[in-house]
């Protein structure tokens, strides 16, 4: 596959989520699950590359993944770092968001 090129993908916008979401995680805007990703509002591009990163993760680790990415949150925390900045898939998903398309 082309560099760049996403993969299948959905973007389902459902205002309601904003609350719940924000009660996990403040500033809280998408959640990625398998290739669907839910917002409460329309992404602007480098929030799209953001979440298309973890498309891409899921498509490589399938199902598992849900599992890998809280074990990741679990080791950052409990090494004193942040669970959600300092998962390796949220870094590598934010280094996503500057990559030209
Ligand atoms: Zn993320």
């Amino acid at each position: 596959m082309k560099q760049g090129t996403p993969l299948p993908h959905r973007v389902h916008v459902l205002p309601w989520l904003r609350r719940p979401g924000s009660v996990m995680l403040r500033n809280w805007l998408a959640i990625t699950i398998g290739r669907h990703i839910l917002a409460w509002r329309d992404l602007e591009p480098r929030e799209l590359r953001h979440e298309l990163e973890h498309v891409r993760q899921w498509a490589e680790f399938g199902p598992a993944f849900a599992a890998r990415y809280l074990r990741a949150s679990f080791r950052a925390w409990r090494g004193g770092a942040r669970w959600y900045h300092d998962n390796p898939y949220e870094v590598a998903a934010r280094a996503a968001e500057d990559r030209p398309d």
